[in-house]
């Protein structure tokens, strides 16, 4: 199905300076390659770029009127081709001015969903305060806050989805309603790791807090040392059972180990809980210096590379274990072995305490399901050139970790049901992980959201209930 052509009429005359169809070359090449994937560099039907909720209301009443297709784009970083990109099939929805920010006098933080999280950070650090977003300063609110969204110290605080008090959100009716604990709460639960399944939320009411001081630094092992080095990350993913301030990240790269050991305070000199790492002697380099900052410095110092690459990732959670980590080891380096010229495939053990997972339940509960037990959301990344002929093997690469880790887990006991939308590829069941009482906690707020299934129907693609359960 294309679109018609009185849906481009429509939108012409509503918003005239707002539309970029093929015509206008250089701001269509630009709005296509926005995502941070060149996966995502498809050519849309048309990119309308919308500065305010009225002008998001109109635009998604045209496409509703006309049946058109649709996806809502904050800043492209979900990887999954048709998420937040389209092809001739299907309109861009770009809600990136969406960029209000107001910080109400008891410490809320009013944020469009536009933002991304260096902006945020960047703004509220003015006024001494910090909430709880990503680790990367160029990752939008939208799409982290609506998967969940896991921050840099989960154990303290949770995830992203956790600290939003309030939603203001555009439903398919075309009302603006809010969802909070007394309004709405049936969605706003659902909002909470529930994805676009529901409305286009137009704001985020966020928890703030004093300005969190952050200690951290960053580590490049050598991966011959596998052995010893996941042994250290698991003494420390231990170690956060008693200690929520400690956050920590493992990453198998090529040629190096990358490891994150963050602290949720500034400790001056002292027994540090992330000691199993000092006595490493696979130590190649110190990439980031032992630093007293905030988010925004940490998301600074975290920022991934920019530079144009396909990429595709997968997610698989588990508990914890030497054994079961060890074989991951050995089944990556294997699965290297068959990649092709140029990709780079690599993956990070992203430790979560039952801490946190009990901040969720402590504020009225998520959509997720996460299990009170510590854990690690895995995720497996492949960066390619781009060279069409290499998508089918990269991606075989990716599922060939996840489908190969999830079994070797389920084998051993070790298996968790929740997948991360974060870092979950297009393809896996990322609602059904969230379990059967929650599918229907989700279905039922679609049902009453959004009557007619337009969210479901003309939206292109996405964690969708028509298609994930
Ligand atoms: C470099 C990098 C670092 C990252 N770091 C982290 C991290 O620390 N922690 C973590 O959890 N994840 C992280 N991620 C994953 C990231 O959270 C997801 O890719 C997320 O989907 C990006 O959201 P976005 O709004 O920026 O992107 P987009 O691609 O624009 O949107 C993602 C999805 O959300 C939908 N969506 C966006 N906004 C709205 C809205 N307002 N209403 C309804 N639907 C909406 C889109 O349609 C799309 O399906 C990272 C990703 C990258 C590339």
């Amino acid at each position: 199905m294309t679109i018609s052509t009185t849906a481009f009429e429509q939108l012409k005359s509503a918003f005239p300076s707002k539309v970029v169809t093929p015509d206008a070359a250089s701001e269509y090449e630009t709005a296509l390659a926005r995502p941070w994937s060149q996966t995502c560099w498809t050519p849309a039907a048309a990119y309308v770029f919308l500065s305010n909720t009225q002008e998001l209301g109109e635009a998604l009443a045209i496409v509703k009127r006309t049946g058109s297709k649709f996806v809502i784009r904050t800043t492209g970083h979900n990887p999954n081709a048709g998420f937040s990109s389209a092809d001739q099939t299907a309109i861009v929805l770009d809600i990136r001015q969406l960029q209000s920010k107001e910080l109400t006098s008891d410490g809320i933080a009013r944020v469009g969903s536009g933002n991304t999280w260096g902006e945020v950070y960047a703004w509220l650090e003015e006024h001494k305060r910090s909430a709880i977003g990503g680790r990367d300063q160029q990752v939008g609110l939208g799409g982290f806050l609506l998967g969940g969204g896991m921050g840099a110290l989960p154990n303290l605080y949770g995830t992203g989805a956790d600290g939003v008090k309030n939603l203001e959100i555009l439903l398919a009716d075309g009302k603006l309603v809010n969802a909070n604990a007394n309004e709405n709460a049936e969605l706003y639960r659902a909002l909470k790791g529930g994805g676009s399944n529901f409305g286009i939320v137009t704001r985020f009411d966020l928890e703030t807090y004093p300005l969190i001081n952050v200690q951290y630094t960053i580590n490049l092992y050598n991966p011959e040392d596998y052995v010893e080095i996941i042994k250290a990350t698991i003494a420390v993913q231990e170690a956060m059972e008693k200690d929520p301030k400690i956050g920590l990240f493992t990453n198998f790269n090529n040629g190096f180990v990358a490891v994150g050991l963050i602290y949720g305070d500034t400790p001056a000199e002292g027994p540090s809980p992330f000691a199993p790492f000092d006595n490493l002697k696979s130590l190649m380099v110190n990439a980031v210096p032992s630093t007293n900052g905030t988010l925004l410095s940490l998301a600074q110092a975290m920022g991934h590379a920019q530079e144009a690459k396909k990429r595709t990732i997968g997610t698989v959670t588990t508990k914890v274990s030497q054994e079961l980590y060890e074989e991951v080891y050995s089944l990556w380096m294997e699965t290297c072995k068959y990649l092709p010229a140029g990709s780079v495939l690599h993956y990070t053990i992203q430790p979560v305490g039952s801490a946190g997972v009990q901040v969720g339940r402590d504020r009225g509960d998520n959509v997720m399901g996460l299990e009170s037990v510590p854990q690690c959301w895995w995720v497996f990344t492949c960066e390619w050139p781009k060279d069409d002929s290499d998508d089918a093997a990269a991606q075989k690469a990716v599922d060939t970790m996840v489908e190969s880790v999830q079994s070797l887990a389920k084998t051993k006991g070790l298996l968790l049901d929740y997948l991360c939308m974060s870092f979950a590829t297009g393809s896996q069941k990322v609602l059904r992980s969230y379990g059967t009482d929650n599918v229907k906690r989700m279905q039922e707020a679609a049902a009453k959201y959004d009557p007619e299934g337009v969210f479901q129907e003309l939206q292109h693609d996405g964690f969708l209930l028509r298609n994930n359960i």
